[in-house]
């Protein structure tokens, strides 16, 4: 005698096998849509790929589906509420537009023009981030067609924005705006990759970012270093001395109140990691660099995805052309970014940097410091019960164990955790090989298929077991 949840996993099978081939047809349909937002040619193409979409995912059987404006490209924002009024609400997020691609940058095929090359299929966004944005259409439809439901388990809405690959200019403003139709008990990115192919993983948060421009200002013009030298402060050096302060002994940023607030990484995490089959040398090839180096006391792995840095992006000042040229320069300039990780407020970050970087320069050296705008962290603890029905989701469709990652990287997923004060969950299909924003980009049409199939058991796990949690 078989059990229910294996009957759930063999109907669910069956559905998106019975409508894979319309699934992948559609897919590659949107795929044509060359929809580059870095390109303002191809403005038209993001506002044809938003309609598109709005009118699958209208077909798919929301019953609201809208377009956004935004001052730049519109975003789509779909909404279907559960019958079930105590259900939790759940919102995706996801872009629909993608980055360049021209055959002459290397690509085999077109990039605009879909084609399944083994088990693969080929076309710029395949990947990042139409194929994993497209994979909850069929998710949904197999997740009513297993249950004999009419409406999903959970209050579903979805938000794909036109402007990510853009770096999501609009982003923060366009969900303020819409923060009460926006509203979510937690949102799902499927906008990310898993560990690889054999190792699938969900990724529970990823690093915030600040950054900053240093000016520098000593003699009021570049003087002399034979007549002046030696007797006045060197824009060039004060510069370098700060950079060289930035670290201690043991590569742990010496700013101090950096590390105020941080959230401790576990054992357990650690543990998690350390159990990754990661692979230090071909790391290091991919990273092009000649040895590792970080704070010490932290693996690799710690250090890219847990742990806050402080680098140097640039450093200027003085003469830089052919030969020599005697003089104290009359300016430096410094740029620096900071990685922050779960507990660390950027305002917080702000300010120690500012506080320490005048605290440092001496008599004569002049300095204004500026800050972009921050990104925060976000970060999931591994017994948030909807991070655990993401993991029994993948479970049932990878039949394998699932491991957790976190994402170095910064990015708008965690504007909607700040506004929509919603927890952040990761389930992203995608895999290092697919080239994502390089040639010959791909999706593993084994991988969509597991994508679909993790959609449609995970909204009957959220709605059984997070009803009175959230
Ligand atoms: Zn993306």
């Amino acid at each position: 005698m078989s059990k229910p949840v294996d009957n759930a996993v063999s109907t669910v099978r069956a559905y998106i096998e019975t409508h894979h081939d319309a699934f992948l047809q559609d897919l590659a349909e949107w795929l044509r849509i060359p929809s580059v937002s870095a390109q303002p040619d191809h403005a038209p193409d993001v506002r044809r790929s938003a309609d598109w979409l709005a009118a699958k995912l209208r077909e798919t059987g929301f019953p609201t589906t809208e377009v956004w404006e935004t001052p730049g490209a519109p975003a789509v924002f779909a909404d279907w509420p559960s019958d079930d009024p105590h259900a939790p609400t759940v919102l995706v997020y996801g872009h629909h537009d993608v980055q360049p691609a021209a055959r002459e940058d290397g690509w085999n095929t077109d990039p605009f023009e879909p084609v399944v090359i083994g088990n693969r299929l080929h076309a710029r966004g395949a990947a990042d981030d139409k194929g994993q944005v497209f994979f909850h259409t069929l998710g949904v439809r197999a997740h009513l067609a297993a249950t004999g439901r009419t409406t999903p388990a959970v209050h579903l809405k979805l938000l794909v924005e036109g402007e990510e690959e853009s770096g999501s200019p609009h982003f923060r403003t366009l969900v303020e705006q819409h923060r009460d139709r926006l509203t979510a008990d937690a949102v799902i990115v499927s906008d990310t990759g898993m560990w690889s192919e054999d190792t699938p993983t969900v990724c529970t948060g990823m690093r915030g970012l600040a950054d900053c421009e240093i000016e520098l200002h000593g003699p009021d013009q570049d003087i002399h270093s034979g007549s002046f030298g030696g007797a006045v402060p060197n824009p060039a050096t004060a510069a370098a001395r700060l950079v060289a302060a930035l670290h201690d002994d043991h590569a742990r940023v010496a700013v101090p109140g950096f590390y105020d607030g941080i959230t401790p990484l576990t054992d357990r995490e650690r543990e998690l990691f350390a159990e990754l089959p990661f692979d230090e040398a071909q790391w290091l090839r991919t990273a092009k660099s000649h040895a590792t180096h970080g704070e010490a006391g932290h693996t690799t792995l710690e250090r890219i995805w847990a742990r806050p840095t402080a680098e140097v992006n640039g450093i200027g000042g003085g003469y830089q052309g052919p030969g020599g040229k005697t003089i104290v320069p009359s300016s430096a300039t410094l740029k620096l970014s900071f990685r922050l990780v779960a507990g660390q407020d950027p305002d917080h970050v702000e300010k120690a940097v500012t506080d320490w970087v005048a605290g440092r320069l001496p008599a004569g050296i002049r300095h204004t410091i500026t800050f972009g705008a921050a990104t925060r962290p976000c970060l999931t603890p591994l017994d948030h019960p909807a991070l655990q029905s993401v993991v029994r989701a993948m479970n049932l469709a990878f039949d394998q164990k699932i491991r957790f990652t976190r994402e170095g990287g910064s990015g708008p997923a965690a504007d909607l955790q700040d506004v929509l004060d919603a927890p952040v969950l990761f389930l992203g299909i995608s895999v290092p090989s697919d080239g994502w924003h390089a040639p010959n980009e791909k999706v593993e049409l084994d991988l969509l298929k597991k994508g679909v199939e993790t959609a449609a058991h995970l909204w009957g796990d959220l709605a059984e077991n997070w009803r009175d949690a959230h």
